[in-house]
């Protein structure tokens, strides 16, 4: 959470002032009463009106100083999740998900909703899903980039072919060893690019 403040932070000192005014705006909208502070209800009234994905409980991570209330600083890192995350939650636990995590290969390469974990709740395996293959979101990034010819999606790219499991409800360790082979060899055929993608 403190890397998403910085972030924040970071992005609102170096863009320009219009931008920084939307933020101010942003944060004016979320002051119903104008008293200066967003308080918890105003909040709860903001998300319902425009931002239903938002979970109500990322007030609590919000607040730093545990005053109950958000400033204009708390509130940008909101301002800044709702420009950059679009919604990445786990699904184990309803955490927002701001630094790495797990996300499901095959229902990432479908092109809609993807399945999300946080790295407790993948390795604890508090989640149920149809799909058991996860790759973390900076491996998917360079996966993604490194496509090898003939593969037109990730999970091709990283499973050896024909490995596709009949879908289990959570990982075993031998399943958790192949994922690594299968992530080595994936990555194998990224050698003789450079990694420039972030
Ligand atoms: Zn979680
Ligand atoms: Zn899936």
């Amino acid at each position: 959470m403190e890397d998403l403040h910085e972030a924040a932070l970071a992005y609102y000192n170096n863009a320009p002032r219009d931008l920084q005014r939307l933020a101010w705006n942003f944060y004016l909208a979320l002051d119903g009463d104008g008293d200066g502070r967003v308080s918890f209800i105003e909040y709860i009234n903001f998300l319902q009106q425009s931002y239903v994905w938002i979970r109500p409980n990322f007030f609590r991570d919000l607040d730093r100083d545990r005053d109950g209330s958000l400033d204009f600083w708390e509130v940008l890192t909101l301002y800044y999740t709702v420009k950059t995350r679009g919604g990445v939650w786990c699904q184990g636990c309803q955490a927002c998900l701001v630094g790495l995590y797990f996300t499901c290969v095959a229902c990432f390469d479908c092109g809609s909703k993807t399945f999300d974990l946080c790295p407790a709740c993948y390795k604890r395996r508090r989640f149920s899903h149809q799909h058991s293959f996860f790759l973390d979101n900076h491996v998917l990034l360079r996966a993604k980039k490194g496509l090898p010819p003939g593969a037109t999606n990730v999970y091709q790219a990283l499973v050896p072919q024909p490995a596709y499991r009949a879908p289990a409800a959570a990982m075993g360790d031998s399943d958790l060893m192949d994922t690594f082979q299968a992530l080595e060899m994936g990555l194998a055929t990224d050698k003789s690019r450079t990694c420039s993608i972030m």
